[in-house]
């Protein structure tokens, strides 16, 4: 008997939206247009269009994103920035980029999402903004968090990231919010081929404002008003956003059939994130696993490819070891124990019962004593 085919964590080649794809880019190339041009122009009511919100501005990556809607909001040197320890590094070292210091506090055990609660009482005088994480594709617990931006008179610049096209209550994340940051990195929702990134705002002095910022500083060619920064979607990766965008939403739907599939297949013993809210996007599958390092080799060994988000808190990364100024046990223990599983919508429902049966069976040889 042969081996079953692998279960890739990731497939980044073109599949039902190739002939889309292949089409937008001969046509950048046939204009001759690749900065700035007509498709950023495009992709950018498109993608307002389908994230709910008013304004969206192309820039360079997900981490520009962040960065230079901070920047915008006038928020940087002696300017705190609260961010939550459980995310990609990126998300502080965008608060870095924008000349702020990063406060970084401890996450919810079952959500992994920013503490309410950890958020307030990182409180000081210099607190400016708070940037909650969507991590996975869950909405963070926004109604407490935006509370305590009420309370202490904070912006909010979320960090959409992992939450293309999520809602949160029913109502589309990072629209509630001063902005909001998208990456569009390759492996992510809706993802180009290269770097990307969007800020969503309904706020038009913000937006202008972040224009002018993502290109050099100039309100119009030539004239540089403020130490800007170049960071400017291209019309390639732009025509590419726009050939997937519409796929995106059944993209999601599969998504969230395979992670309930997920949830009902896996063993009780194992720990999994909750869903607090029916809008999460299911960007990654993770699992909470004491013995991660022998279930990643014995996922590996039956072919099935696994990765781990993340590695390591924040407060445990050693760029960030001259910010850290609260514990965050949740999020460090967390870091030591998480691994996601395959979880994209070209998997097929047979994939996912392959996983959870391989999983089931690593639990059955290491139940606990
Ligand atoms: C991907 C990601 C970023 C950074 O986006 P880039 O486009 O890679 O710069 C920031 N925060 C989170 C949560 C991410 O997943």
């Amino acid at each position: 008997m042969s081996a079953p085919a692998p279960i890739p964590f990731i497939d980044l080649r073109p599949g039902e939206d190739e002939v889309a794809v292949r089409a937008a880019i001969g046509r950048v190339l046939a204009r001759g247009w690749f900065v700035l041009g007509p498709e950023v122009e495009a992709f950018e009511h498109e993608f307002a269009a389908a994230s709910g919100a008013a304004l969206a501005i192309g820039v360079g990556s997900g981490t520009d994103a962040i960065a230079l809607a901070l920047r915008a909001l006038d928020i940087g040197s002696g300017d705190e920035v609260i961010v939550p320890a459980m995310t990609a590094a990126f998300t502080a070292l965008a608060v870095i980029a924008a000349g702020a210091t990063p406060i970084i506090v401890d996450v919810e055990p079952d959500t992994l999402t920013m503490d309410p609660h950890a958020c307030a009482a990182a409180v000081t005088t210099r607190t400016r903004a708070i940037v909650p994480v969507h991590l996975y594709g869950q909405p963070a617990d926004m109604d407490a968090i935006r509370n305590v931006a009420v309370r202490h008179s904070l912006a909010i610049v979320e960090d959409c990231c992992q939450a293309h096209l999520a809602t949160e209550g029913g109502i589309a994340v990072g629209t509630r919010s001063e902005a909001a940051a998208f990456s569009f990195y390759p492996t992510k929702n809706l993802g180009a081929f290269g770097d990307g990134g969007a800020v969503i705002t309904g706020n038009e002095a913000l937006a202008s404002r972040i224009r002018q910022l993502r290109n050099g500083g100039q309100p119009e060619r030539g004239r540089h008003v403020e130490a800007g920064v170049n960071s400017r979607l291209d019309d390639l990766q732009a025509a590419v956003l726009r050939a997937r965008l519409p796929l995106v939403p059944e993209w999601t739907t599969r998504r969230r059939a395979l992670a309930g599939r997920y949830r009902e297949l896996l063993p009780a013993s194992l720990r999994i994130i909750r869903e607090r809210d029916p809008g999460h996007v299911y960007h990654l599958f993770p699992v909470l696993a004491p013995e991660r390092g022998a279930l990643q080799a014995h996922l590996s060994a039956a072919g099935i490819e696994t990765m781990v988000h993340y590695p390591a808190a924040l407060t445990n990364q050693p760029a960030f070891a001259a910010f850290v100024s609260h514990e965050c046990p949740v999020a460090v223990s967390a870091a030591g124990q998480l691994l996601s599983l395959p979880l994209s919508p070209r998997l097929s429902d047979e994939d996912i019962v392959r996983v959870a049966d391989t999983v089931a069976a690593f639990a059955k040889g290491h139940r606990p004593a």
